[in-house]
């Protein structure tokens, strides 16, 4: 009986998405460069606002080899607004080891890129390779949990999804559990009455969203977004050009400069000035 409830699931789930699946643009194509791009922008980001920065990346930096030749100070250029800007560097990072290198084959190898975790080379493999390997983002989690009522994570939630898996339609299934999780069974309020596998789901009760990452007002991310878009948009600056440009205190804007220095995102001329590397 769990064997035919978890098929007419999955079913009903991908006849669902024919219909329901959202249009966005990493999707019309299978190579893996677009979809690591976007699985990177992707991370604590919602598709919407990724949209518009992945068309633009993408115009510019249609290949790994593009990327990997750029000027940090072009790619950051590129992504600030977007936020958490050490993606962007990371993802530099790994497209100096395709270009040199080629693609990892596997899921396995995917990680070995810098700013690939298990999610990232797992949506890679599965989008791109066709291995027939959930993909565990939260979306995942939070459905999964509500469809068997219990909590899943970690190797449990691979072990349950990966039974779950309709054979052949691994990449469908992650994608149609991507768009259910997104408009559906959302964390807060999801819509049981529209949901396409309301029949085989314990509920909604199971679930219980973790705690958020924390302010963004006041916070070090805040402080850091603000140089990189400042010197973004000015050019090199002295520190006291810099705490008048963006309204940053003294001390705040310090530890911010330290960390971006740390990740690489920020150097100082021998003039004082803070700039992007290479600018
Ligand atoms: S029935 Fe409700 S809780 Fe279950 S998967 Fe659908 S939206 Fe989520």
């Amino acid at each position: 009986m769990a064997v035919l409830n978890h098929e007419a699931r999955a079913l009903a789930l991908l006849h669902w998405y024919t219909t329901n699946r959202r249009d966005l643009p990493w999707r019309a194509d299978r190579h893996p460069w677009p979809i690591l791009v976007s699985e990177i922008m992707l991370q604590q980001t919602q598709a919407g606002r990724v949209v518009p920065f992945y068309r633009r990346f993408m115009a510019r930096f249609p290949t790994p080899v593009a990327l990997a030749e750029a000027p940090p100070a072009e790619v950051l250029a590129l992504w600030s607004g977007l936020g958490y800007n050490r993606r962007a560097i990371r993802l530099q990072e790994a497209a100096r080891r395709i270009a040199a290198d080629g693609w990892p084959p596997d899921a396995a190898g995917l990680q070995s890129l810098a700013g690939v975790g298990p999610y990232t080379a797992a949506a890679v493999a599965c989008f791109s390779y066709a291995e027939q390997i959930p993909t565990p983002d939260t979306n995942l989690q939070r459905v999964l949990s509500r469809w068997h009522g219990r909590p899943l994570n970690g190797r449990g939630l691979i072990e349950v999804a990966q039974k779950e898996l309709p054979p052949g339609r691994a990449a469908d299934w992650n994608q149609a559990i991507m768009d259910l999780g997104a408009g559906v069974c959302r964390p807060a309020e999801p819509l049981c009455t529209d949901c396409p596998v309301v029949q085989w789901c314990a509920g909604p009760e199971t679930y219980v969203a973790p705690p958020s990452s924390g302010q963004f007002r006041g916070s070090s991310r805040e402080a850091r977004g603000a140089v990189i878009r400042n010197l973004v948009q000015q050019g090199p600056a002295t520190m006291p050009q810099l705490s008048m440009q963006t309204g940053l205190e003294p001390q705040r804007l310090r530890h911010a400069l330290e960390a971006l220095a740390q990740e690489g995102m920020v150097e100082q001329s021998e003039s004082g000035h803070f700039r992007l590397p290479g600018s």
